[in-house]
C-alpha cells in the first residue's frame, strides 16, 4: 500500500534550514512517500492535494531535531537520585546499568523515547548503553523514532563497570552488531562501531572498530575529552596529545564522531578539522557537571574551522532532561557567558547544531536536517498559541530563547505523524510512569545504590 500523502498548509513560518536558510511565511510542505516533495508559499502549493492536510496557521515548522549522544537505556528509573553534593555519579551509573534486566531496560528505553519524541527529537544516537536491543526493538518500532545503536566494547581493565572482552572478541562483536542492526526498520535504525574511549580500549581494538565502520559504510563514536592532565599523561605514554594519538593510530576521519570534546587545545582542534572528524557536544552536561566550559569549551573555534557538530543530552542523570530545545538554548547561552561576549554562538547557529549541522555530524546530512525537496519528511511543528511564543517577530529567537520542547505540537518522522497535536499512540503514559517508578525502587534495592531522597525533610 502506498504511504499516504500529507500536506502541512498555511504554516505561520517554515524554517527550512535550506542552503539559503529561507524562512517561509504562510508556508506549505507536501510530503509524498515519506519524503518532502514540495516546499514553498501556501499560495504556490494551492494545487497540491494530499490524503491528510494539517492546518498549521498557528504553527512554526522546523526540521526534526537530532540528538548525537543520548544514553537512553538505564537512567530514567533512577533519575534525580544523585544529590549535587556527592560529585560525579559515574561509577554508580555504570553499576546501575549493569544491574538492569531486559524487561527493565525496555521500559526505561520506552520512557526515554517518549520524552525525546515529544520534545522534538526524531533521531538519537545511543553510544552503546543499550544491553538488550532485541528487547528494545519493540520500542523503536512502535514509536517510529530513528535510532543509532551499537555495542559498547572495551578491552582494558578500568574503574568503571563496562563490558570488557579480549580484543579480538570485542572487534567481532562490533562487526556482528553492525551486520545485524544496520538498516533495519526501513532504514530508521543504524548501527555504528562504539568502543567506549581511548582509555578503555587498546589501539588494536580502536583500529579494528574503525575498520568495521569503514567496511560497512557506517560510523564510529568514542567518548573523548582532553584537558591539561590527560594531555600530560598521553604525552608521557604515547608522545602525543589525546586527539593526536587518535590520529596517529588512524581513527580520526569523516566517519568518526567524538563525544564531549572538552579540553582540547589548538593542535587537537587542527587534527579534528584537518581529518574532517565530527563531534558531539553536550552543553547541559558540561554545565551541570561543572566541566569548566570557559576554560575547556572550544565550540566557537571548532565552528570556525567548519567542524560538523551535533548536540547531545547525554543521559537523564547528566543533563537530567532529554529536551533538545533546552539543549539548543544552552548551546546559545553557554559561550556568551564563558567568553563574556554576546556575539558567540548566535541563535541561528544554535538551531543549526540541533538540526542541519547535527544531522551532518551523524552522517545523515543527505537525508535529514533541513526542509528541502528529496529529503526525508522529518518535521517538528511548534505551537505558537502559548504565552512563551508571544509576541512573534523573529521565530528563531523565539524558538531558541523563549521556547522549550513543551511547545512541540506535532512530530513527523519519515512522513508519519508520530506525535499528533501533543498526543502519541504508542504507549499508555500513566501506566508506563508507574512501571518505571517501580523499576527504580527495585533497582535501588537490588544494587544498594541509594541516597537520602532529599536534603530537605520529606514529611
Ligand atoms: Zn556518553
Amino acid at each position: 500500500m502506498p504511504e499516504p500523502s500529507l500536506k502541512v498548509d498555511h504554516a505561520r513560518y517554515v524554517v527550512t534550514l535550506d542552503p539559503e536558510r529561507r524562512i517561509v511565511q504562510d508556508g506549505a510542505i507536501l510530503v509524498e512517500r515519506g519524503r518532502i516533495a514540495r516546499v514553498g508559499k501556501a499560495a504556490d502549493l494551492a494545487d497540491a492535494r494530499a490524503d491528510r492536510v494539517i492546518d498549521a496557521r498557528h504553527l512554526v515548522v522546523t526540521p526534526g531535531f537530532v540528538n548525537g549522544h543520548m544514553h537512553v537505556s538505564y537512567a530514567h528509573p533512577v533519575r534525580g537520585i544523585f544529590p549535587d553534593d556527592q560529585g560525579s555519579p559515574l561509577k554508580h551509573v555504570f553499576d546501575l546499568q549493569a544491574a538492569m534486566t531486559e524487561e527493565e531496560e525496555y521500559h526505561a528505553t520506552l520512557l526515554a523515547i517518549l520524552e525525546l519524541v515529544k520534545s522534538g527529537t526524531v533521531c538519537f544516537m545511543d553510544p552503546g548503553s543499550t544491553k538488550f536491543p532485541d528487547a528494545c526493538l519493540q520500542a523503536y518500532q512502535d514509536s517510529g523514532i530513528r535510532a543509532i545503536l551499537g555495542e559498547c566494547v572495551t578491552d582494558i581493565e578500568g574503574p568503571l563497570r563496562l563490558p570488557r572482552h579480549p580484543t579480538g572478541e570485542a572487534a567481532k562483536r562490533t562487526a556482528a552488531f553492525v551486520e545485524k542492526w544496520h538498516g533495519r526498520l526501513e532504514g530508521r535504525l543504524r548501527a555504528w562501531a562504539m568502543p567506549f574511549s581511548a582509555d578503555t580500549c587498546t589501539a588494536d581494538l580502536l583500529r579494528a572498530a574503525k575498520r568495521v565502520a569503514d567496511e560497512h559504510g557506517t560510523m564510529f563514536t568514542l567518548h573523548h575529552s582532553s584537558g591539561p592532565q590527560a594531555r600530560a599523561q598521553y604525552q608521557q605514554r604515547h608522545g602525543r596529545r589525546p586527539t593526536e594519538y587518535l590520529e596517529s593510530i588512524g581513527v580520526l576521519g569523516a566517519n568518526v564522531n567524538l563525544a564531549h570534546v572538552l579540553g582540547i587545545d589548538e593542535a587537537e582542534i587542527d587534527a579534528i578539522a584537518r581529518t574532517g572528524t565530527a563531534v558531539t557536544m553536550c552543553p547541559v552536561t558540561a554545565a551541570k557537571g561543572g566541566r569548566g566550559v570557559p576554560e575547556h569549551g572550544r565550540m566557537p573555534e571548532l565552528l570556525a574551522r567548519s567542524v560538523r557538530i551535533a548536540l547531545g543530552c547525554d543521559s537523564p542523570n547528566n543533563s537530567n532532561h532529554l529536551d533538545i530545545v533546552r539543549t539548543v538554548n544552552m548551546a546559545a547561552l553557554q559561550y556568551k557567558d564563558a567568553r563574556q561576549d554576546m556575539r558567540q554562538v548566535p541563535a541561528e547557529t544554535a538551531l543549526e547544531l540541533g538540526t542541519r549541522l547535527g544531522a551532518q555530524a551523524l552522517g545523515l546530512g543527505d537525508e535529514l536536517g533541513s526542509i528541502e525537496p528529496g529529503k526525508k519528511a522529518d518535521l517538528v511543528l511548534f505551537d505558537t498559541q502559548r504565552p512563551e511564543w508571544q509576541a512573534l517577530w523573529n521565530p528563531i529567537n523565539n524558538l531558541v530563547y523563549n521556547a522549550d520542547g513543551r511547545s512541540v505540537h506535532t512530530v513527523i518522522v519519515d512522513g508519519r505523524v508520530v506525535v499528533d497535536a501533543y498526543r502519541q499512540s504508542f504507549v499508555d503514559e500513566s501506566r508506563l510512569f508507574g512501571k518505571v517508578q517501580e523499576i527504580g525502587e527495585r533497582l535501588q534495592a537490588r544494587t544498594g545504590i541509594t541516597f537520602p531522597r532529599s536534603r530537605w525533610p520529606i514529611v
